[in-house]
């Protein structure tokens, strides 16, 4: 066990000779003693990271002052045995333990003795070392413990930020703040498609970071492009941009160039519609639990999002009209309420046209149903030309539309039914009739008075209309500013002769000071109806 070439050193504390000698010589070739005298400057000590015996009479260990006992019991590099006269009281052993001693022996010494000590404190050596290393796997696996738990706690926040939220934009946005506590991201976007029946194409719909300048932000949107191209396997035949909220320090993002770009594809199901992109450092390189937390992480967005464009989609199916696909009557109803509410903070004009077929009971009974049907998509479309995306058209019901005009005084808006009821008296409807046939249409226009409700402006509008339609059809009739058209007075005819020569002229002279009537072109389109 022990080479006699290099002998392990034992220490002796104010040993006897003849003591010192029989340890030395019962302990076997493998050891050699040295004895200190107990005022020995130089103190035992253990050496190679091996703890060495070192013994100790009783005697000897208590007149050493306690200063220097103190010392001692803390040095780790020996272990000392305790030598006990024959005389001498029988300690105990937790007072032996406490004094730092590992074992005692009782004199008179014997080889077995001497053997059987230093055996017992190789045996505690290898306790020690065994204890040891016990303790360092139970610190590793703490510490492992607590980077689970870590991550476990990240991905739950993950998961209930992204499923706080139903907007796409905002679930991103909250899905880069939380990824950077993963890893340093530089930037994020995302790309979604559609595909459709109708087209071998995908539609998408890029997310990109915001502010970027033109050369970057030319570079983000081709590379989600040509993700979404590679990833579904398809060419984007048409896309839109979405820009995320900004970051917090307002810094301008990269191009994807100057970093490195990750590309995690995003499915549910099996399913993919879409991937992250991720803009990290160039040198990064993740651990395999950072990886492992990402793909769970990722796994978690894509269902938040899925949810998302679900209810994105459930939401405008419910909003739109079967037939047309412009707005139903219930979200015109929504959209009027959160616009009068709107109107009533701003103090900005706001308005309504109604309209109403004529004689469209007519085309039905002439034509047949179907050929109704395709006259009433017809006139969704005349409907949406030359609005603005503030404005929102409907199908009121049957064959009544209306159309919302935020920001558009009752003038502009009286405008507008004008060209739209002229729009109509000049389209030859070709659905379904051999020969083409044609409608006319009546449309009643009022403005939200100070203080009005949604119900007082639809009335209004309705009452204009009624009166449209009293006086002759194929008209537009403005509603009183403060009040409602009196039947029997020909406003509908004074203002129908104003539009004929030549409105805007004459509407912006009637106009309040102030307020600027439309700029109308060439087609017809009127191209600004700022507020004023
Ligand atoms: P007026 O000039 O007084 O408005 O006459 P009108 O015939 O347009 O008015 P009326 O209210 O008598 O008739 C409305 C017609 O609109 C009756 C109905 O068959 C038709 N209609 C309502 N909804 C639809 C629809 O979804 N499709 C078709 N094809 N017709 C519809
Ligand atoms: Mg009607
Ligand atoms: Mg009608």
């Amino acid at each position: 066990m022990h080479s006699t070439e290099h002998p392990e050193t034992m220490w002796g504390l104010g040993l006897d000779q003849a003591s010192a000698a029989f340890i030395e010589t019962a302990a076997g070739p493998g050891y050699a003693l040295r004895n200190l005298p107990t005022d020995a400057a130089a103190w035992m000590r253990g050496s190679e990271g091996r703890t060495q015996a070192a013994w100790v009479p009783w005697d000897v260990w208590t007149s050493l002052p306690k200063s220097r006992r103190q010392a001692s019991i803390k040095d780790d590099g020996v272990r000392r045995i305790l030598l006990l006269d024959e005389e001498a009281e029988l300690l105990e052993t937790e007072q032996v333990l406490a004094e730092g001693f590992v074992t005692a022996v009782r004199a008179p010494l014997t080889r077995f003795k001497v053997r059987d000590a230093l055996l017992r404190l190789r045996e505690m050596e290898s306790l020690t070392a065994d204890l040891r290393r016990k303790t360092e796997e139970i610190t590793l696996e703490r510490e492992l413990l607590v980077r689970k738990s870590n991550h476990l706690s990240f991905l739950n926040r993950v998961l209930s930020r992204a499923t706080a939220s139903l907007d796409p934009a905002t679930i991103l946005s909250k899905a880069r703040s939380d990824l950077r506590f993963l890893l340093p991201l530089t930037a994020l976007g995302a790309a979604f498609w559609t595909r459709s029946d109708s087209d071998p194409g995908i539609s998408a719909e890029l997310y990109m970071p915001c502010l970027l300048y033109p050369p970057e932000s030319e570079e983000w949107q081709q590379t989600l492009i040509e993700g979404a191209e590679q990833k579904a396997g398809a060419k984007v035949s048409e896309y839109r941009q979405v820009c995320l909220t900004p970051e917090r320090n307002r810094k301008p993002v990269p191009g994807p160039s100057a970093g490195r770009m990750v590309l995690l594809p995003l499915s549910v199901g099996g399913e993919s519609f879409g991937f992250l992109a991720l803009m990290t450092d160039k040198g990064l390189r993740l651990a395999r639990d950072q990886v492992q937390t990402l793909n769970a992480c990722v796994n978690h967005l894509a269902l938040a999002l899925r949810n998302a464009f679900l209810y994105r989609q459930v939401k405008i199916q419910a909003d739109r009209d079967g037939l047309t696909k412009i707005g139903n009557r219930r979200s015109f109803e929504e959209r009027l309420s959160s616009e009068v509410a709107r109107h009533g903070r701003y103090d900005q004009p706001l308005s309504l046209i109604l309209v109403d077929l004529d004689h469209f009971k007519t085309v039905n009974d002439t034509h047949g149903h179907p050929v109704g049907d395709e006259v009433l998509r017809d006139m969704a479309l005349l409907l949406g030309e030359g609005l603005r995306g503030s404005d929102y058209p409907a199908r009121y019901g049957g064959e009544e539309f209306v159309v919302i005009l935020p920001h558009t005084s009752r003038e502009q808006a009286a405008l507008l039914a004008e060209r739209l009821r002229q729009r109509v008296a000049e389209r030859v409807f070709r659905t379904g009739a051999k020969a083409g046939l044609r409608i006319t249409v009546s449309a009643g226009v009022a403005s939200l008075a100070p203080g009005g409700t949604p119900q007082d402006l639809v009335f209004l509008a309705d009452q204009a209309l009624y009166v449209a339609k009293n006086s002759g059809r194929n008209r537009v009739v403005l509603a009183e500013a403060q009040g409602l058209p009196r039947p029997g007075e020909d406003l509908a005819a004074n203002l129908d002769e104003r539009l004929d020569e030549g409105l805007d002229k004459d509407l912006a002279a009637g106009l309040d000071k102030g307020q600027a009537a439309g700029r109308v072109d060439g087609q017809g389109n009127v191209l600004d109806r700022a507020a004023s």
